[in-house]
């Protein structure tokens, strides 16, 4: 009968190396061969079971692969895996300073929000069994008040991968529209399909509102945009591997998927909740809410009714429980008001006015908007209801002849005051267009 070998003279039957070599090998039950550890990898990949995220063979390379033919200007990020190290609150707070204006509520619930979440992937298998959960987060206010803006500012200052979606395009499976997993595609391709650095993403889901549902009773018409999409959102959110279409779009069957596990990726939810005042104001038992005079009644600011929202808030307003219980930092923005435009135009680093200076500094022209020319943008704002996104539409019709004519013309500087800026709107007929 033949003798057993002993652990270290086994060698692969495939490769040929044996222990001394450096293969740990598995064994053949009667322990007169076997198939090292790197034999086994490379079956399981023959046979699709396992995927190298780096291997040139990969269904995430080859996405990547087409995704850069298809958008030869997409940005290649490097391969690190974890962002870069990891700011305190106080420091993420300092940085959305220097970008938004305002919120204060908002920019602090970040901060501490993503520092604890990146605290969380960092930490240690504790013996105690206490294990941080993800805290995903929503934010709730009006639109063009930089909610938008504070998420894209922190995934910048963290260098992780960032994406924005649109959960208006999102539907239930099996009606037109996009499958739910097709939004982490496009953190895939802001990772540059590198799978592992896209879980440790942001993802920034706008427009959360509008899939509310509809009605109490769901049942009577089908509601494809509303709680189905909430449902196939919520596995999302708590964490889960997930099959996503490498291009985006429906799957289908013979396409081949990446897993993406979404455990540790933060979703930041935000969306206008237009009329959810009410539901706050019901709540506060103060539907005299302005017009009270009578002594001791509690008067609540209109306009701040939005910073006394709470999660019971968004469940009348359509909201599922599961995803409100999914998302359990709960902030508002404010409506920005004359002086926070004013500032905007200006303060930020990256501010509009700032821009435009650049712009003609290039060009050898020192630019001088004189304060009536600010005031007057800013009532121009208001007064046709575009808020902060309507300054730079205001600002650029404004500039287009300037922007025209200054690279010929290179006087030493130029000034904008408020009179030039009536005219240029007038010749743009700015009116008809703004209303
Ligand atoms: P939201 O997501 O709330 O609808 P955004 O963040 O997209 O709004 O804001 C639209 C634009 O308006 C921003 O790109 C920015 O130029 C400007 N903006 C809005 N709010 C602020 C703010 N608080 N501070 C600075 N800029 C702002």
């Amino acid at each position: 009968m033949a003798k057993k070998k002993s652990q270290s003279e086994l060698h692969c039957i495939y490769c040929g190396r044996n222990e001394l070599e450096g293969a740990s090998i598995l064994p053949s039950p009667n322990m007169d061969g076997g198939v090292c550890i790197d034999c086994l990898e490379a079956a399981a990949n023959m046979l699709g079971l396992i995927e190298e995220p780096d291997s040139n063979n990969s269904t995430a390379s080859r996405a990547r692969a087409k995704y850069h033919k298809t958008n030869p200007g997409a940005a290649t990020v490097a391969a690190s895996q974890s962002p870069k190290k990891v700011p305190t609150p106080g420091e993420i707070k300092d940085f959305l300073d220097q970008y938004i204006i305002g919120q204060e509520q908002a920019k602090r619930y970040l901060s501490v929000a993503v520092y604890n979440h990146y605290k969380r992937l960092d930490q240690p298998i504790d013996d105690n069994g206490v294990e941080i959960e993800k805290s995903n987060i929503i934010m709730v206010g009006p639109t063009g008040t930089g909610k938008t803006l504070i998420a894209r500012t922190i995934a910048k200052q963290l260098d992780v991968p960032f994406t924005i979606v649109d959960a208006t395009v999102l539907t239930q499976a099996g009606y037109v529209g996009e499958d739910i997993e097709s939004l982490l595609t496009r953190l895939l391709q802001a990772a540059d399909y590198d799978v592992k650095r896209a879980e440790r993403g942001i993802v920034f889901i706008d427009e959360i509102d509008k899939i509310a549902r509809k009605g109490d009773n769901p049942s009577i018409t089908r509601d494809v945009g509303g709680e189905g999409v909430q449902q196939g959102l919520l596995k999302l959110l708590e964490g889960s591997v997930v099959n996503v279409p490498p291009q985006g779009g429906r799957k289908h069957p013979e396409q081949p998927m990446i897993a993406v596990d979404t455990k540790n990726i933060l979703f930041i939810c935000g969306g206008a909740f237009e009329g959810i005042e009410q539901a706050i104001a019901h709540r506060l038992n103060s539907s005299f809410v302005g017009f009270s005079t009578g002594e001791g009644t509690k008067r609540v600011d209109r306009d701040n009714l939005m910073q006394h929202v709470a999660p019971q808030d968004l469940r009348t307003f359509g909201l599922i429980p599961e995803i409100i219980g999914r998302l359990p930092i709960l902030t508002h923005l404010l409506p920005l008001d004359r002086n926070a435009l004013r500032k905007i135009l200006t303060e930020p680093k990256n501010a509009i006015i700032r821009q435009y200076e650049k712009l003609f500094e290039m060009d050898g022209v020192k630019l001088i908007f004189r304060p009536d020319a600010l005031e007057f943008i800013v009532d121009k704002a208001i007064e046709y209801k575009l808020g902060a996104r309507g300054l730079r539409s205001i600002v650029e019709t404004i500039m287009m002849n300037a922007m025209f004519e200054m690279p010929t013309a290179k006087p030493e500087s130029f000034t904008v005051d408020s009179d030039y800026c009536r005219l240029q709107l007038e010749a743009a007929h700015f009116d008809a267009q703004a209303v």
